[in-house]
């Protein structure tokens, strides 16, 4: 099969390599639909992952059709259509039993990271009874695409942690496929506004027709504080969503928080930030940091299926599964190319 290998920070090629076959009885094999490219990917590429090693097949997101399933699967068969989770889960250790799939003792963030991933034809994905989700046929596979991470992450992390409430008023500062997919999944709980910021004018439109109330671009306004305590007459907002993962975005958040607030990260950090607790102390502030479960995962599969969360208005590039490398080259530059999601299809 044809798969896309990292080999080392800057160097993949999208080039042959044997088909995945069961390892053990809770194994799955899956015929890969269609999968797409994480941030992480671009990290990895980077370097910045140093777990990930010369010869991996990178992805960890996709859909596709069980090609053969282990001995001990008893949820699915071939012929299956499922949806690949990104946090592959035992469903049976201390962590699983408490729902915290991401800390699995046998799994947790493993795909495309510490075993080969979904960039490829074929995926074996161990523990499948517990790792994939049976999703309906032909019906908005992009948007079933979008629920192996982008989804649960923007929603556990920012909307379940940021604890919205009706008529509450949400900041996210960054307006990229996972700020996009805490917007959308906010409106689960009508709040009365949402205030998008960012620095690209483009992202910040695409807020505005998916629901944002109001857009603040960073750059061009000055003080994306300024601007949001002006907006919400020098009160601040209810919930404030960092989906960018820098210091600046971090303490954007802690000044524009009301008191009672919540702060709720769902930023990567690489690097430590100033936490003002002079400030938030006195002000009730809670402030919230966790991995995505991916337990909401089958919440989220029913809301697709009911029309109400419509996912695929992230996804705004197409490309065959062949033509990875130019994929790549197109999130990568993902401002200048208007890109928020890429679908690979592998047809
Ligand atoms: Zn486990």
């Amino acid at each position: 099969m044809k798969a896309l290998v990292y080999h080392g920070p800057g160097k993949k090629a999208w080039e042959e390599r044997p088909r995945p076959r069961i390892q053990d009885d809770k194994d799955a094999i899956v015929k890969v639909l269609k999968t797409t490219i994480c941030g992480t990917d671009l990290h990895i590429m980077k370097g910045d992952v140093p777990e990930v090693t010369d010869g991996r097949v990178l992805g960890h997101e996709g859909i596709g059709i069980v090609e053969e399933a282990g001995k001990s699967v008893a949820s699915f068969k071939r012929g299956d259509r499922v949806l690949i989770a990104c946090i592959t889960s035992d469903g049976s250790c201390e962590y699983c039993k408490k729902g915290m799939y991401s800390h699995c003792l046998h799994g947790g963030w493993i795909l495309g990271h510490t075993i080969d991933g979904t960039q490829a034809e074929y995926v074996r994905i161990p523990y499948a009874d517990t790792s994939l989700y049976a999703i309906p046929e032909g019906i908005n596979e992009d948007a079933f695409v979008m629920l192996s991470d982008v989804f649960p992450t923007a929603f556990e992390c920012g909307v379940l942690n940021g604890q919205i409430k009706p008529g509450d008023t949400v900041a996210i500062i960054g307006a990229g496929p996972i700020g996009l997919a805490a917007l959308l999944t906010s409106k689960f709980y009508s709040p009365s506004r949402i205030i998008m910021i960012d620095v690209d004018d483009g992202r910040l439109a695409v807020a505005k027709e998916i629901g944002a109330t109001d857009t603040v671009n960073s750059r061009i306004n000055g003080s994306a504080v300024e601007k949001v305590m002006e907006l919400t007459g020098e009160r601040g907002v209810d919930v404030a969503i960092e989906a960018v993962g820098s210091p600046v975005t971090f303490e954007i958040c802690e000044e524009i928080v009301a008191p009672g607030g919540h702060i709720a990260n769902i930023g990567v950090f690489g690097q430590s930030v100033d936490l003002h607790m002079e400030k938030l102390w006195s002000h009730n502030i809670t402030l919230t940091t966790r991995l995505v479960y991916t337990v909401t995962t089958p919440m989220l599969l029913k809301s697709v299926e009911s029309g109400s969360l419509h996912p695929e208005r992230l996804v705004t590039h197409h490309f065959a599964l062949s033509d990875i490398m130019n994929a790549y080259e197109t999130f990568s530059h993902a401002r200048e190319e208007k890109a928020l999601k890429v679908v690979l299809e592998n047809r």
